[in-house]
């Protein structure tokens, strides 16, 4: 199958070409040549872009087809327990739903976050199987290497660790010692594991550094914007060439500003909406407290992580509370854009900068060769960034997906 696509256009990941002709052969990109073709698209007034990645994302039933319908073609997920990542691995080896990657089974203390999520009634029923305390965790150094191993065994793509002393939330919890942490980060960098940190506040994102991991899953939400806190904060991570996965659109929902509301009420989101998510929208997200400036603070970080030059990611922990999967990216493109990103920046986070940053070579760009996953959108993206969300088409692997207007 050889798709044209013709004087479109085009953001290939980091620059804007205004009029550009892109070709599908197969499942790749590819130049264009005089070789017939078996469907022509007129891309007059339409920007092509790579497929969307979301860097922070929790898996389950349904998710990664729901995804794929908002653009997003492949999904970085940051935990999943092995009964449902197997799941999880067969959807996204279909051509209707979004490709995963996974941390699989994540590191954190006995009885450490997100353990006091998993026992509640709703997370219950969604697979978690065992429930919260049967996961594997990590008691000391000593058993970093083992833990390493079986998460190998797993087949997780990379290590993530949880340190989180609960403070943000009010309700101090068990966490990973600095120790345990640093053991964690060598031995999964000896089995070429790269390791992201969840924390979110200065304090623990500090621990992260020190233990050397390689990125952080948020910003954090305790830097009050006229402390100075978020800005000695990024100079530090800036020093270590850490890269930073935002997550401004999962503060936002859990402070509960109810900003993030415009999202559902966009036509272009809401039409894609299967109806039970339509209501499931406007379900509580209190579940999570978290410091009452948390959004506001989140977007600071953001912003002063961009001035400093550190590699911003869009992520959404898109997860069974909020934000959705799928449509919560595009949400965060806008706040990234109210961080300071040019759209243009704020499209490389979610396409170009997290290929790189998790070494997925064969996508994230446009370019011959690489994977045809593509996102096509009317409008000019680059100059308002929510024309993001007037998808016109969506390629998975070169598979065309069905129109839903
Ligand atoms: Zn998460």
């Amino acid at each position: 199958m050889r798709t044209l696509i013709r004087g479109v256009r085009v953001f290939d990941g980091t620059t804007t070409t205004e009029r550009a002709d892109v070709l599908i052969d197969g499942d790749r990109i590819a130049a264009p040549d005089d070789a017939p073709v078996d469907t022509e698209i007129d891309g007059t007034g339409k920007t092509l872009l790579p497929g969307l990645i979301d860097a922070h994302t929790h898996v389950f039933d349904g998710d990664l087809a729901q995804a794929l319908a908002f653009g997003v073609t492949t999904e970085l997920d940051m935990f999943c327990l092995p009964a449902n990542l197997a799941r999880q691995r067969r959807a996204a080896d279909r051509d209707d739903a979004a490709d995963l990657r996974s941390a699989a089974t994540l590191a954190t203390a006995p009885g450490g976050h997100p353990s006091q999520i998993m026992t509640s009634p709703e997370m219950r029923t969604r697979d978690f199987g065992d429930a919260a305390g049967l996961f594997d965790t990590v008691r000391g150094p000593q058993q970093a290497e083992a833990f390493v191993q079986a998460r190998l065994a797993e087949g997780a793509d990379y290590l993530k660790i949880v340190i989180d002393s609960g403070t943000a939330s009010g309700a101090p919890l068990p966490v990973l010692t600095p120790q345990t942490a640093t053991a964690l980060v060598d031995a999964a960098h000896a089995a070429g594991l790269r390791v992201i940190a969840h924390a979110v506040t200065v304090d623990d994102t500090l621990t992260a550094l020190d233990a050397g991991v390689d990125g952080l899953a948020h910003v954090v939400c305790d830097a009050a914007p006229d402390s100075g806190a978020a800005e000695d904060l990024a100079a530090r991570i800036a020093a270590q060439d850490v890269f930073v996965t935002t997550t401004l659109t999962y503060f936002e929902a859990l402070t509960g500003t109810g900003e993030d509301r415009e999202l559902l009420r966009d036509e272009r989101i809401r039409s894609r909406l299967p109806a039970h998510l339509r209501s499931a929208a406007d379900r509580d997200t209190d579940a999570i407290p978290v410091h009452a400036h948390g959004a506001p603070n989140a977007v600071h970080a953001a912003r002063t992580l961009h001035d400093a030059g550190v590699r911003l990611l869009a992520g959404t922990d898109a997860n069974p509370f909020a934000p959705l999967h799928g449509a919560g990216l595009h949400r965060e493109l806008l706040l990234l854009t109210l961080a300071g990103l040019t759209p243009a920046q704020a499209l490389a986070a979610a396409t170009s900068s997290p290929a790189d940053c998790f070494g997925l070579t064969d996508r994230g760009r446009i370019a011959p060769g690489l994977r045809a996953d593509l996102l096509l959108v009317d409008g000019d993206p680059t100059r308002d960034i929510t024309a993001t969300r007037a998808i016109a088409d969506v390629w998975r692997r070169g598979v065309r997906q069905p129109r839903r207007d």
